[in-house]
């Protein structure tokens, strides 16, 4: 078997790059280690409408579940504050449905899709999976955080994700809830996905998220679980060579997920567009400076917001609760309506800048922890 492109991981990123190879013309294989595209989902289907158009998806009726309206952010002594997004169009969409829509558009295009089919290898020639060799001039590696684990382990943080039924989640409304006791580094999450149902989650550095989240979900009410999820995230921000020789590491697999937040449908669904516009470009020209293109056109477009979101990171790796507690009571009404009114989902250290007080009346966070506020700010 031979194709111009082999691309291993038929997710978000890989199934955007084979759409975009193949409406160029090129023959292009996904292998998906899975028995089913958009299995086993392991995501809260947060996303922006703008970051889902420049993804090239409008959302058929079966994908979009409902818009977001407001995020409630809690500290760990209780008090919390609301975010109004209804200005920020954030949906939160079905995975599983998102991923089998764009596997449609890549497959009208020309690209043939394999489920339960494992890379195994790289060869000579192309690669190896568990059932035969595969000749490609390239190889593109989208096997998500799976593939980050033999390389760097630090980066990577265990997660948590129940899909419940309860009285107490509410449509439309998203909880996040910070305790460095429970949640080093991170936080737990609400993610209705209609009245009475959606996802819960925890991660956090070093913890028995099992035991994280069931003790979280104790503590709310009643509830029925419909599912469970374990997987790893990745924090790291982008690794430093996203092509290698004739490989192409997109999505996930290149730390293309927010560094704050670990969500990458957007970003690491881009990594995905622009790699395989790049790749279409290589396999016109032969000329591997086009491929380097896909790096610089990614970083251009969030190198600088991701190393803010790693600085953000760091501060919250540093603080205690009780700085935490004196964050959240610097802000002020006028600072959430500013974030309500002018912040975006995609691009969001500027709403962490403003919540930190800098634009705020109290300057807690800057005596607390002020020299990586100085570069946050810079
Ligand atoms: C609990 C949780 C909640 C999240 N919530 C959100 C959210 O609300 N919003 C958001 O934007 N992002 C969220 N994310 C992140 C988002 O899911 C990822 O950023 C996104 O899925 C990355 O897409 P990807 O295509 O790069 O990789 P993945 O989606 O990880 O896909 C990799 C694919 O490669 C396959 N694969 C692995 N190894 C092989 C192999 N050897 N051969 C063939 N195939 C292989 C896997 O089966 C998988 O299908 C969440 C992540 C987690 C873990």
């Amino acid at each position: 078997m031979r194709f111009d492109v082999v691309i291993a991981g038929g997710s978000v990123a890989g199934l955007l790059c084979a759409r975009e190879i193949s409406s160029n013309g090129f023959s292009v294989l996904v292998i998906e280690e899975d028995y089913e595209i958009g299995t086993p989902e392991h995501c809260g289907g947060l996303v922006s409408i703008a970051g889902l158009e420049e993804l090239g998806v409008i959302p058929f009726r079966k994908t979009f579940d409902h818009m977001i309206e407001s995020a409630t952010i809690t500290s760990p002594n209780g008090n919390n504050f609301t975010i109004n997004s209804k200005k920020q169009k954030v949906a939160e969409i079905s995975r599983r449905e998102l991923d089998k829509q764009i596997a449609f558009q890549a497959q009208k295009n020309g690209a043939t899709i394999k489920v339960r089919t494992s890379f195994q290898e790289l060869t000579d020639t192309g690669i190896r999976t568990n059932e035969e060799n595969i000749d490609c001039k390239i190889f593109v590696d989208a096997r998500g955080v799976s593939s980050l684990i033999h390389k760097d382990r630090t980066g990577i943080l265990s997660s948590a994700q129940y899909e419940i039924y309860a009285n107490w989640i509410k449509k439309g409304k998203v909880e996040v809830i910070f305790d460095q006791e429970k949640y080093p580094g991170f936080f737990a999450w609400i993610i209705p996905s209609n009245e009475g149902k959606g996802k819960v989650g925890v991660a956090g550095k070093g913890i028995n998220v099992s035991e994280a989240i069931d003790m979280f979900l104790k503590e709310k009410g009643e509830f029925s679980t419909i599912r469970k999820i374990f997987a790893p995230i990745w924090i790291k921000g982008p690794i430093k060579n996203f092509v290698e020789g004739k490989t192409i590491i997109i999505g996930d697999a290149a730390g293309q997920a927010k560094p704050t937040t670990a969500g990458g449908i957007f970003t690491s669904g881009m990594g995905g567009v622009y790699a395989g516009q790049a790749i279409s470009k290589f396999l016109k020209t032969n000329n591997k400076t086009d491929l380097d293109e896909y790096q610089k056109r990614w970083m251009n477009r969030f190198g600088k917001e991701f190393e803010k979101q790693t600085l953000a990171r760091k501060i919250l790796e540093r603080i205690d609760n009780n700085t935490i507690n004196k964050l959240f009571d610097s802000v002020t009404p006028e600072i959430t309506k500013e974030i309500s009114e002018k912040d975006d989902f995609d691009f969001h250290t500027g709403s962490i800048i403003k919540l930190l007080g800098l634009k705020g009346s109290i300057k807690t966070a800057q005596t607390l922890i002020g020299g990586e506020i100085k570069k946050l700010l810079s």
